[in-house]
């Protein structure tokens, strides 16, 4: 379990910036860099109202990873003790990254 971090608050799984889901996917098995990557699980908040009222913020979730460049994932899966999810103000998935990812 990875104990993740996430800024993206116009994703409707975010709540104090941590995720509600209990696990996440994500993308970029071409990466190269944090740019290259993105959550395959954001989901816009269109509304902007509605905050996860029935939901609770996961500290630690699983997270599966396509991003294989990146020196933590580990079949696919992300073995990094603590991440961080960028993108403030994100509309789509690709303007969220994996500010974690880093190089083989
Ligand atoms: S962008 Fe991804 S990690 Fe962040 S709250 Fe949404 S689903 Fe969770
Ligand atoms: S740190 Fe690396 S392996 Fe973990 S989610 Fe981010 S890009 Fe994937």
């Amino acid at each position: 379990m990875t104990k993740l971090d996430c800024n993206v608050t116009s994703c409707l799984h975010n709540s104090d910036n941590c995720c509600c889901k209990s696990a996440i996917i994500v993308e970029g098995s071409q990466a190269k860099d944090t740019a290259d990557t993105c959550c395959g699980s954001f989901d816009e908040n269109k509304d902007g109202s509605f905050h996860n009222l029935f939901k609770t913020p996961e500290s630690r979730l699983e997270v599966d990873c396509e991003a294989v460049n990146c020196i933590y994932n580990e079949g696919r899966h992300c073995s990094a003790e603590h991440i961080g999810i960028a993108g403030d103000g994100a509309r789509e998935a690709g303007h969220t990254e994996c500010a974690t990812f880093r190089t083989r």
